[in-house]
């Protein structure tokens, strides 16, 4: 036990967005000054701006910045008019913002099981799911992989209702070459400082191909305004939309995402070397997708032991998430069917380290950690 008391090296964080936000001082300093002399701090030119990059880079035809990437669900939830009555199927180890925003339009949640190696929603699972009041189904890009979505397309087109995606962890990834945020009627980002792609705050933003969509959640998250309107409120909305200033920061980080997710990949690839013949198994990501490694995930014995020992060796670790949806106080009706898959994982699941600035020899440090436990609870 003395080992756990050793003195630990450099803390190794869990993520650091203040390294991130130290690449990029300069655009800031300038975003912030800019902004402050432009007398437009919700929505305007910096928010255009941003919205127009963010179009190009999912290959989109909209995108309507909002407050967060709660708002940006449950918005989308409210303009395709689905609410009381309606169920919508959604992997049960998400974010619990997932099926917050489902609860909140009075729609009731489906919790479905995930793969055993991916973790990522199971189609079949999704399939048996669906009733007559299924209304849309809610793909999530958990960890910075992307589901299938091609199989999930064919379910929702079939059944005639929604797919959505919740791109909340997945900017940077790619299916087929096809972008994270490209998927479904339309794909809902969060841009919270610890996304791949973080603001300095809350921002979040819908992007979608259907343009009569992209006005009606830009409407409702504008108090139900039409276009540059200021005094008719056509709909019942609310206040949810994206600063300057947080547009101006997105802006400048744009820059870098793809370097970012780039040294991501390779942190992944180093840490899978890393962990070869360790009991540790990495989270797989599906053939055909180029993971943001938004978080490294791997899967072991003895979890919260091994967390402790990497805690005193200065290694933060996280777990997501250690209650599975539907086990929450939030989400648990009177009869919660069992979902195995998700419910077994969440007691094994571990996360890495992982952020861009994240150097070859800290992953090194958390590998070795890693076996080093093993070792020691063996002998
Ligand atoms: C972060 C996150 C959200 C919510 O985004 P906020 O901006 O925090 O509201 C939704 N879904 C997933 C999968 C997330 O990771």
């Amino acid at each position: 036990m003395s080992e756990l008391l050793a003195p630990p090296g450099r803390i190794i964080p869990l993520f650091d967005v203040p390294a991130s936000n130290h690449e990029v001082r300069l655009h800031l300093a300038d975003a912030w000054s800019r902004v402050c002399a432009s007398g437009q701090f919700v929505g305007g030119p910096e928010v255009e701006q941003f919205e127009d990059a963010w179009t190009a880079h999912c290959g989109r035809r909209f995108v309507v910045g909002v407050g967060n990437g709660t708002d940006a669900l449950t918005l989308t939830l409210l303009a395709l008019g689905i609410g009381s009555g309606d169920e919508v199927v959604l992997p049960t180890n998400t974010f619990v913002a997932t099926a917050e925003a489902v609860a909140l339009v009075g729609a009731t949640p489906r919790f479905v099981d995930v793969e055993p190696d991916t973790l990522l929603v199971s189609v079949d699972e999704v399939r048996g799911a669906l009733t007559d009041r299924t209304a849309a189904v809610i793909a999530v890009d958990l960890f910075g992989s992307i589901p299938d979505m091609d199989a999930l397309a064919d379910l929702t087109d079939r059944a005639g209702i929604a797919l959505l995606e919740d791109a909340a962890q997945g900017h940077g990834a790619a299916r087929q070459g096809r972008p994270a945020g490209s998927f479904g009627v339309a794909s809902t980002f969060s841009f919270y400082p610890g996304k791949n792609l973080g603001a300095l705050g809350d921002a979040g933003a819908v992007a979608t191909d259907d343009r009569w969509l992209a006005s009606r959640i830009r409407s409702l998250g504008n108090h139900g305004r039409v276009g540059e309107q200021l005094h008719l409120h056509a709909v019942a909305g609310t206040n949810s939309r994206l600063d300057a200033l947080q547009a101006a920061v997105l802006s400048a980080k744009l820059v870098r995402l793809r370097a970012w997710t780039r040294h991501r990949q390779e942190l992944a690839e180093c840490y899978r070397d890393g962990l070869r013949g360790s009991p540790a198994t990495v989270v797989q990501v599906p053939e055909g997708v180029d993971s943001a490694h938004h978080l490294f995930v791997v899967q072991m014995d003895d979890r919260d032991g091994v967390r402790r020992r990497l805690g005193a060796r200065g290694i933060a670790t996280g777990v997501h998430y250690r209650v599975p949806c539907h086990r929450t106080g939030a989400m648990q009706r009177d009869a919660v069917d069992p979902l195995p898959v998700a419910e077994e994982a969440a007691g094994r699941i571990l996360s890495l380290p992982m952020y861009p600035q994240l150097s070859e020899a800290d992953v090194s440090r958390v590998c070795e950690a890693v076996a080093e436990h093993t070792l020691e609870v063996r002998a």
